[in-house]
């Protein structure tokens, strides 16, 4: 079977150079094993960070060996009674087209609630990202206005539709007016373009004249800025990621205007999804409902083939997806 493995540390935006498709065998099967013929993998922002060789919440990526990630496959032999063959089942064994792992490290996804690819967006990790950092952390509440950066991207647009469906104002902003029509359909009351829009701060008070109450963080910098700006006394920041940064070279300057949040008594937080799994089954429940019911549209930007990913990966630096960015192994 084939594997993508780090070829080397990339620095700045990655490059296919850092990525490696190696052939490597499949082991046979020990008891309470199964082998998982991977169906789709995900590629997501937070492996950059694990291209790093740093101390951080989830181990650095090792050169020579495969990388690792979220992938929904199927099972194709088991000496498990757990699974059975033809089982759908989520692992964080992505990158690679088989693997062999014990019963305890693979988990069922029920595809009557939504197909397999779905468990690694809307109703897997990048949803319960949004519902996390909006119900979690931010606390917001009908009536009141949220900013969402990032908008168009997986954890982006369906935080726009959980704050719309709580009977929040939302305010978006997004990197090409394509994304903008796009996150207008999803219920963004106004949408900003932040590549065309000039000043961003200027930008968002026309947008929310009488300002922000929660600023769900995507970005970093200039958006932070601007949020920081607009935020209402006592204000909220879920900061769930600060992708602008991810691939710098320098150390990034800090907002100019930080000492907003004393004068406005503002509470930022940042928050890791993986810390908040116990609300999962919540999640699940809340999801599932509002997919039924269509009231969550989803949009998948989706390459093909193992040799694609690590374009796929590249790609979520240059805005090249809308919605999820998957890549389909099978
Ligand atoms: P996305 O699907 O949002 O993909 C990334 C998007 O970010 C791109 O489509 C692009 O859209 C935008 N982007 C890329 N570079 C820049 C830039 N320099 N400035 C502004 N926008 C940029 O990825 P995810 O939904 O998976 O992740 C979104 C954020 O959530 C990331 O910051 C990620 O690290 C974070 N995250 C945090 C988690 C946590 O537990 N804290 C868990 C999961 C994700 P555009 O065209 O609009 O620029």
């Amino acid at each position: 079977t084939r594997e993508v493995r780090l070829a080397s540390r990339p620095a700045g935006m990655p490059t296919a150079a850092n990525f490696e498709i190696a052939t490597t065998p499949v082991p046979p099967l020990k008891a309470g094993e199964v082998l998982v013929k991977n169906l789709w993998m995900s590629v997501d922002p937070y492996m950059r960070g694990r291209m790093v060789d740093r101390e951080s919440y989830v181990p650095p990526f090792q050169v020579g060996k495969a990388l690792e990630g979220g992938a929904v496959g199927e099972v194709v032999e088991s000496s498990s009674p757990k699974f059975k063959v033809g089982d759908i089942v989520l692992s964080s064994f992505g990158w690679r087209e088989h693997f062999v792992a014990a019963d305890t490290q693979v988990h069922r996804v029920d595809t009557r609630l939504a197909p397999p690819q779905a468990w690694l967006g809307v109703i897997g990790m990048t949803g319960m990202t949004a519902w996390t950092g909006l119900t979690r952390i931010a606390h917001i509440q009908a009536g009141e206005t949220v900013f969402v950066s990032a908008a168009s991207g997986a954890v982006g647009a369906i935080a726009v539709q959980i704050a719309k469906l709580h009977g929040c104002r939302v305010v978006a902003s997004v990197g090409s007016d394509e994304k903008a029509n796009w996150v207008r359909e999803l219920g963004a009351d106004a949408v900003i373009n932040y590549r065309t829009a000039g000043d961003l701060t200027a930008a968002l008070k026309a947008a929310a004249p009488e300002g922000i109450d929660v600023y769900f963080e995507n970005v970093g910098g200039a958006h932070l800025e601007a949020a920081l700006n607009a935020l209402k006394p006592n204000g909220r920041v879920a900061v769930c990621g600060m992708i602008e940064q991810y691939n710098a070279t320098e150390a990034p300057k800090g907002p100019s205007n930080l000492a907003q949040v004393i004068m406005k008594r503002l509470r930022l937080e940042g928050f890791i999804v993986s810390d908040h799994w116990d609300h999962y089954p919540q999640f699940v429940g809340e999801m599932a409902t509002w997919l039924a019911a269509g009231k969550i549209q989803t949009r998948e930007t989706v390459r093909e083939g193992l040799e694609a990913a690590p374009e796929a990966f590249i790609g979520l630096f240059r805005g090249e997806n809308t919605g999820k960015m998957l890549v389909k192994l099978a």
